[in-house]
């Protein structure tokens, strides 16, 4: 059993800011969203605690049920956190399944980790019993004294800057914690916690790119690297449901007041039904039939933002996000625009990008049609995803 702790129960005070680093946002997603995220990717951990602070649990909750699916949701076990780092990861660790056999840290603001890197530190761990992710100094270091005069030239041949994430055996873990605790010892990481054990650790090459965001001017780097753009793909879907007695109409995830609500398998979200088709059409992956099919009980009544949220996973496995969405709903009636907003913001949430990548506008028919009878309603989509894979190819 594997399992991993997230610390982010830091106040980021180096930010200068009064919310804590971790829920900055860059491009519109908190940090620690994305850096959950791609750990989520890493099925074979089966775990992941995220160690908060104490007065954020609540808001981290709400956020996190709303960022990812309910099954990404049921790995997540929030916790608490310490007043040091330490702390905080051992109250990580406590909180993890005492089966767990391996466990892997990961700094919450440090969110342009790969899965490759994840895998790559495990697998090291699971051969060696602990690995550290890091790359090998490349600026030649300077010794300097109070005064700022240079005392001489540091040899970097054998240096290496540490990054997370850092794996290793628990039964290693509890070690070098009783070790660190009986002698006093504070670290900075926990391989110099395994060090001051004398558990040994192997390097692993990390990335450049790997950076911890402690600094405002972090962020304005990180969204340089996250907007590299290699490839983009264009994508169009179309949905029409009748409308019907008996049933609630839910149009983007809000639930509207109206006599009438679409028939359908699932909630019949026309809107989102038609921005999944759009979104699945981009990565080349047929239709919402084909994957969430109206034959399967699993997805009786389900929230087509659920199913969003599904589809989602499968463009952030492509390497991609979403550029933006546009779409339209054919409807007489009711008059929808005091719920776009809302609509807005739900789609957004689902796809991680800020509400304003999401365009939603309604037109009627001139009571032309069945749109116009009232009969039913339409939706039509077009997404654009931008991705900085190589390509969508399998
Ligand atoms: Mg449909």
């Amino acid at each position: 059993m594997i399992g991993a702790i997230i610390p982010a129960a830091g106040t980021g005070s180096r930010m200068g800011m009064p919310v804590p680093k971790q829920f900055l946002e860059l491009n519109g997603v908190p940090l620690l969203v994305r850096t959950i995220g791609i750990f989520l990717q890493v099925e074979k951990i089966q775990h992941i605690a995220v160690v908060l602070p104490g007065n954020h649990l609540d808001t981290a909750e709400q956020l996190l049920k709303k960022s990812f699916s309910a099954a990404q949701y049921r790995r997540l076990i929030l916790v608490a956190g310490g007043a040091t780092r330490q702390a905080s990861v051992l109250a990580g660790f406590a909180a993890l399944p005492a089966a767990t056999e391996y466990i892997l840290v990961h700094d919450g603001a440090r969110p342009f980790v790969s899965t490759e890197i994840i895998e790559n530190c495990l697998q090291e761990a699971m051969e060696h019993g602990a690995a550290v992710v890091g790359v090998p100094v490349r600026d030649t270091l300077k010794e300097v004294d109070a005064t700022g005069s240079v005392l001489g030239t540091v040899d970097r041949e054998k240096l290496w800057h540490a990054q997370t994430p850092q794996a290793v055996a628990a039964q290693l873990f509890r070690r070098a914690y009783e070790h660190a605790d009986a002698t006093g010892f504070m670290g900075t990481d926990e391989a110099s916690l395994l060090e001051h054990a004398g558990i040994p650790v192997r390097m692993t090459e990390g990335s450049e790119q790997n950076i911890k965001i402690t600094r405002p001017g972090d962020l304005e780097l990180g969204g340089n690297l996250y907007g590299a753009v290699s490839m983009q793909r264009i994508g169009h879907g179309f949905d029409a449901h009748r409308l019907v007695g008996g049933r609630q109409l839910i149009l983007g995830g809000v639930s509207l007041s109206h006599a009438l609500g679409l028939e359908g398998h699932s909630d019949a979200d026309v809107l989102t039904h038609a921005f999944m088709d759009a979104l699945l059409g981009a990565l080349g992956e047929g239709d919402i039939g084909g994957w969430f099919p109206d034959t399967d009980p699993a997805y009786r009544n389900i929230s087509s933002l659920e199913l969003l949220r599904q589809v989602m996973a499968m463009v952030w496995k492509k390497k991609y996000t979403l550029s933006n969405g546009d779409i339209t709903l054919v409807c007489q009636r009711p008059k929808l625009a005091p719920y776009v907003p809302e609509m807005k913001d739900n789609l957004a949430a689902a796809c991680q990008v800020e509400s304003n990548r999401i365009n939603i506008k309604a037109t009627t028919t001139e009571r032309m049609g069945f749109a116009g009878r009232e009969e039913g309603i339409a939706a039509h989509a077009v997404v654009l995803l931008q991705g900085n894979g190589p390509s969508v190819s399998k």
